[in-house]
């Protein structure tokens, strides 16, 4: 059996449930797929054209569930299996829509718990689900619990503490009444693939890249018995980030997880997908898979071109979906 297991890739209806065997080995769970503002598009459903979005309007009459064109900000949860086959989860992101991917996929997938967090940077769509940490913790009226680990950069930190003062406070005012809020201990990372950092037993380098040219986000680089790397906002690759996970640089990856935005054209924060497939092809991983997508994909018209695509250049690419869960050794 290959290590990296990408049958489950998206044609399915429904995500399959999880074998016994499954519980012996790490996954990684595809929790969110979308752009920031999520497909549908409201816009889409409250003001539709003469002739209806086709991606949005299937949201009328499938459900989620069924619907791999319903796609929520993106973000990843490692499920990760150690060696003394414990596991521990991993959350890389947790945008505006976080609540309803618990709801969702945790579930579905039997996740008890989040151990550690992981931050690509601090825009909307990966950080405004964080006040709903509270909502997996275990219950404190008076917040004695331990906090969970959330790994960031300086520049992403001062923006939290600005935007979420309550999570980031330290000690209590004298007469301040308790509020329950979730519990985080927070750890700056720096923007440097030098400086690697553990966060749960698994070991992630840092991928700085340009998101906008003013910008820079984080994607990382993680496991060992298969190379991952995610990257999920990108507009511009930056050539150290490149070479350490390209086939010609510091080694080839199993996995790819890369951001799309469009289907055509360019965007100044976002790789679209010329952009994407020219990036697949320079860095030429064993497999990716594409995230980030707005309601101009379709999955599986736009899953059956890439297909192709792939025959072609010997590189299996698809689009992930919400709820994707792919089977990883780490
Ligand atoms: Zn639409
Ligand atoms: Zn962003």
């Amino acid at each position: 059996m290959s290590a990296l297991n990408l049958t489950q890739n998206g044609d399915s209806s429904s995500p399959p449930p999880i074998s016994a065997a499954d519980d012996t080995r790490s996954a990684l769970i595809f929790i969110g797929t979308g752009c920031s503002s999520a497909v549908p598009s409201a816009m889409c459903l409250i003001q539709p054209s003469e002739s209806p979005c086709p991606v949005c309007s299937q949201a009328l009459s499938i459900p989620p569930e069924k619907n791999p064109n319903y796609r929520c900000n993106t973000s990843l949860l490692i499920d990760y299996c150690r060696s003394d086959g414990k596991h521990s989860y991993v959350l890389i992101d947790a945008g505006k829509t976080f609540r309803e991917q618990v709801l969702r996929w945790f579930t579905l997938y039997k996740i008890p718990r989040v151990d550690s967090i992981v931050l690509t940077h601090e825009h909307a769509d990966a950080v405004l689900g964080l006040d709903d940490i509270r909502a997996i913790q275990p219950y404190s009226a008076t917040n004695n619990i331990d906090p969970t680990p959330i790994y960031l950069t300086q520049f992403a930190m001062e923006s939290l503490a600005i935007k979420f003062p309550y999570l980031v406070q330290k000690k209590m005012k004298e007469v301040q009444e308790v509020r329950r809020v979730a519990q985080l201990d927070w750890r700056i990372i720096e923007e440097n693939y030098e400086k690697p950092f553990v966060a749960s037993g698994l070991q992630f380098v840092p991928l700085p890249v340009m998101h906008g040219e003013d910008y820079i986000c984080l994607g990382f680089l993680f496991g060992e018995k298969c190379r991952v790397a995610y990257i999920s906002d990108v507009s511009r690759f930056i050539p150290s980030s490149e070479y350490v996970i390209s086939k010609g640089g510091a080694g080839q990856l199993d996995l790819l997880i890369l951001d799309t935005l469009y289907k055509n054209g360019s965007h100044n924060t976002h790789f679209c997908l010329p952009q994407t497939l020219d990036a697949v092809k320079r860095i030429c991983p064993k497999r990716a898979l594409l995230i980030g997508m707005t309601h101009e994909f379709d999955h599986h018209k736009d899953n059956k071109f890439l297909r192709e695509w792939s025959q072609r250049e010997g590189i299996p690419v698809q689009l992930a979906h919400d709820g994707l869960r792919v089977p990883t050794d780490l």
